[in-house]
Parts: structure tokens; sequence; C-alpha cells
């Protein structure tokens, strides 16, 4: 039975753990956060998925009040641009899906189908998608008038407001607070955790842990020696710089994530209500800090020596093999990280905290809920890992040793493969999908999306060849945008 759980660190995973579990479990189970102040948070992390909503609506917090206090911005999907030097498709949109989407998808599945056989159609995935086009209107994607369809969208916040936004309903709803180094572990004689030191002569006592420590996994790697599965061989990029850029007045943005592909890596541009967030994800294999740093800045039209924080971080790009066991389980950073291309680290940080509480609801655990549980993390960890991985194998650019390095060194996993050799020779790629559905988290539009957005097309067959490929569907999405969709205005 648990009655008592320590949450160690403080950044976004540890307080949305410590939010959540203290608003499902019983009253009775005692919930205790210890931090770092001279560690801090990572201080990244700003962009989302559709399912961070659902977060907050289980928790009957409203989007007004939480987006007011965190200056945060929505989000209707990722545009990807310079990816591809295919011609046509140098950019396309990853939209997040909504209802009005249904039949225009269905026309791009097969336009897509035909193109794959070498016929001319159009299959870039935004002119097909409503959400690529509330971007690109600078409009909302939170519906005017509400009819009853279902609009996916996301968000943009400052994650350090985020957390401390976090942390005072956490406190609110009863959890204990400390400021203090964790020194050291207290484990008993089978390696079940016990208590931990603080710098500050404090011993916190718990019958179960939450590891929320983030890169350095206190509990689970440093103590308990869990194993790491590395993805440097799927995924290379190991480092990151990030540099806040104030906004202009009137602050226009787009309701989208820009990932520009740079020369060794790729840059992000976050729209928050109050500054832009940017930052340059890169190999330090192909570049040093400081030429990632200058990159960054040229390309934000800052000079070398503007005075601005420029906040170097190094990932390490992974996942536990087991992330919970004993009375201790690892979420956040703690328990591994998948580059930020897709903005998944807070979803699967959600993931793991909901199938916990699911879990720790009933009062007590097994084995075998234990087994279950890793089981499941590892499918979301490798299912992402997987879609990211396929953004580089299908790059087509030649202008940097680190694009050709990107797409002939990265290892491709077989699901992928699978779904290459599909695509490839104008198989039927649904069927190809429900072969291995068990193992994807990414649906079906997605996979399109991102195969024919980046290009990845036989060439043309003879004109002479007739395909009758349907119509696009622009003046349908465009339509639909205009008539539903608000302008998007912010004040700062
Ligand atoms: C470059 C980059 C970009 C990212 N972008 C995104 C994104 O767009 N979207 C997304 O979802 N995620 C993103 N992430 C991931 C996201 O930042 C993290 O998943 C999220 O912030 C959660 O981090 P955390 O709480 O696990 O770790 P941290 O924020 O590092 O927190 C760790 C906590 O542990 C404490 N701690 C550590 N050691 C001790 C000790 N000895 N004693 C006491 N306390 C200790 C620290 O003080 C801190 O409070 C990004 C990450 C990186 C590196």
């Amino acid at each position: 039975m648990i009655n008592s759980i320590l949450i160690v660190g403080g950044g976004t995973a540890g307080w949305m753990t410590a939010l959540y579990l203290s608003s499902r479990l019983p009253t009775g189970v005692s919930i205790s956060l210890v931090e770092s102040q001279d560690i801090g948070t990572v201080g990244v992390g700003e962009g989302s998925t559709p399912y961070l909503k659902q977060f907050f609506d289980s928790l009957d917090i409203p989007e007004k009040e939480w987006m007011a206090q965190t200056d945060a911005t929505y989000k209707s999907g990722i545009r990807f641009d310079d990816w591809s030097h295919e011609s046509g498709y140098e950019s396309y949109f990853h939209p997040f899906f909504n209802e009005f989407d249904k039949k225009p998808a269905e026309m791009f599945f097969y336009n897509c189908g035909l193109r794959r056989r070498g016929f001319e159609a159009n299959a870039n995935p935004d002119n097909y998608f409503t959400a690529a086009y509330i971007a690109e209107r600078f409009k909302s994607p939170v519906l005017a008038q509400a009819p009853d369809i279902q609009v996916d969208y996301a968000y943009h916040f400052d994650a350090t407001k985020l957390g401390h936004f976090l942390r005072d309903k956490a406190k609110s709803n009863g959890v204990k607070h400390h400021v203090a180094n964790v020194t050291s572990v207290g484990t008993d004689s089978k390696g079940k955790l016990k208590s931990v030191m603080t710098d500050t002569g404090l011993k916190l006592v718990a019958n179960f842990f939450v590891d929320c420590s983030g890169f350095q996994s206190l509990l689970a790697q440093k103590t308990l020696k869990r194993k790491f599965v590395s993805y440097s061989d799927v995924l290379f990029n190991d480092a990151a710089v990030a540099i806040q850029t104030p906004t202009k007045s009137p602050h226009k943005f787009k309701a989208q994530t820009r990932s520009l592909a740079l020369k060794n890596g790729w840059m992000w541009q976050i729209p928050l209500t109050s500054r832009w967030g940017n930052g340059y994800v890169y190999s330090s294999r192909h570049t040093t800090a400081k030429d990632a740093e200058d990159e960054l800045k040229q390309t934000l039209g800052l000079s070398p020596n503007a005075e601005v924080e420029a906040r170097h971080l190094k990932m390490k790009v992974g996942r536990l093999e087991e992330h919970w066991g004993g009375n201790c389980v690892a979420i956040g950073l703690s328990q591994g990280f998948i580059e930020p291309l897709e903005a998944t680290a807070l979803m699967l940080v959600q993931f793991a905290i909901q199938n916990l509480s699911l879990i720790l609801e009933s009062g007590s655990f097994s084995g075998h809920d234990m087994m279950r549980y890793n089981k499941e993390m590892n499918r979301l960890f490798d299912g992402v890992k997987d879609y990211v991985s396929l953004h580089y194998i299908l790059n087509s650019r030649k202008d940097s040793q680190y694009w050709v390095d990107a797409r002939e060194e990265t290892i491709v996993s077989d699901n992928i493969k699978y779904l290459l050799k599909a695509w490839d020779r104008g198989e039927d790629f649904e069927a190809a999908l429900k072969v291995i559905e068990e193992d994807l988290v990414y649906l079906r539009p997605s996979w399109y999306c991102i195969l024919s957005g980046m290009g990845r097309h036989p060439e043309r067959l003879q004109p002479t060849v007739k395909a009758g490929p349907v119509k696009v569907s622009m003046d349908y999405c465009q339509r639909i945008t205009d008539k539903y969709f608000p302008d998007y205005s912010i004040t700062p």
C-alpha cells in the first residue's frame, strides 16, 4: 500500500506529476516534492501536442487561467521548412487534425497513391488540411461559433512560468515542497528506496519515489543503475542552443511552431505572447557550440556580438529499459528523451503520469502492473523515435555532410523499413500501416504527411500516361478556414 510519495525534481515533469497525483489519489496519500535551486530546471520545452489540452481539461483547469499565466499561444501544427530540396516539397505542414479535414484528407491519401506510382498529382499535405490554412492565414484554431466539430490544437508556453503555475496548483492541493539538494539516497538490503538526505540536513522518507531529476536521473540511473537504451545511432543530434528574442509591435504570428533546417541540424521558432523562443538542435559531431550559436544568431538576424543570453544544452537521447521497478518510477528527462522535433516530451510525461495514476488509484500494484507499464512506455518511446527518425532518413539535402550523414548513417528500424518498402513500391500503404499498427504512435495522416510532404516520390511518368488525379481541395480548406476560424490577435 502506498501512503507517502516523494518526487525528486521540480521541473515540468515533477510538478505535472505532483499536481496530477494530488488530484487523483486519496487524501490519505501524502505527496512531497524536493527540488534543487542550485541545479535549476532545463528551462526549455515550450511546444506541445494536442494531448496537453486533455491534461488540463482532466484537472478542470480552464485554458483562460493557465494560458494567461504562462504567456501561452495556440498551435495548429508544425511547419517544416527546407528539410527537402525536392521541387514543390521544400516546405510542408504537419497538421493537427480536425473533423473538417475528413473529406480533403481522403483526397490527399488518394493523390499520394497516384503520385507514389509516378502519376502527376498534387500531393503536398498543405493543400488538404485546414490546420495549415489556419496558421498561414493568421487564424486561431479555436472555433469562433461552435458547430459540433472536433478540432485538435496544442499550445506554446513559457516553460518556467508553466512550472510555477503547476507548482502553485499542486501546493494548493496539499503537496509539500522542499527546496534542497539531494546528496544521498538510502536503500534497503533488497535495493528498495527508503529515503533521501539533503544538504540542509533533512531526511525525507517515503514508501514510493518518483524520479523527476532530469538528465541527472538521480534515482533510476545513478542509484538503481537502471539500463539506458541509447538512441544515438538513430538520432544523432545531441546538443542545443536556445535564444529568446523580443516580439515586435504589432506582435503578429502564425499558430505554428516553425522547424527550419540549418547546416548541422534544425532551428525551432516558437511564438509566445511575450517573446519568441528560438533554438538550434544540432550534432556536436558536425559542428561546435560556438559555430551553432553564430549560425542561430545569423538566422535570427542578430549580430555575432549581440548581447543576448544563449543557453547551451547537452541532450542525452534514449530511454530507460525499465521505467518502473520496485518502489521507484522515473518520469521526464530522467526516464528518457527524444529530441524535440515533434515536441513530444511532455506528451510522454503525461502518458507516464496518467498510466501510473490509473494503477496507483487502485491502492496497490503488482509485478504484472509494472511489466505492463514498462512495455507501454517503451512502445511509446520507440514509436516516437521511429517517427522522428524518418525526418532525417527522408531529407534530400546534399549541401552539408550533416544532412548526407543524417540520411545515410541513421539506423533505420524494421518498422520504418517496412513502411518505406510499401510506400516506394506503390503497394497498399493502408494495409502496411495496419500490419504494424500496434507499434505505431502516430496515426495514418501523419505518415502520409511526412512521406509525401518531404517529397518521397518516384520520377514522374511520361506525360502521355493519364492518371486522372482528383481535384485539389485548396478552395474547400480556404473556405472552411475563413468561415469558421477567427483571426488570431494577441495583446501582450
Ligand atoms: C533543447 C530542448 C528542447 C525541448 N523542447 C521541448 C518541446 O518543445 N516540447 C516538449 O514537450 N519538451 C521539450 N523538451 C523536453 C522538456 O524540456 C522536458 O521534458 C521538460 O522540461 C521536463 O523536464 P524535467 O522536469 O524532466 O527535467 P528538468 O527541467 O531538468 O528538472 C529536473 C529537476 O530535478 C532537480 N534536481 C536534479 N538533481 C537534483 C538533486 N540532486 N537534488 C534536488 N533536486 C535535483 C532540478 O533542480 C530540477 O528541479 C526539450 C528539451 C530540450 C533539451
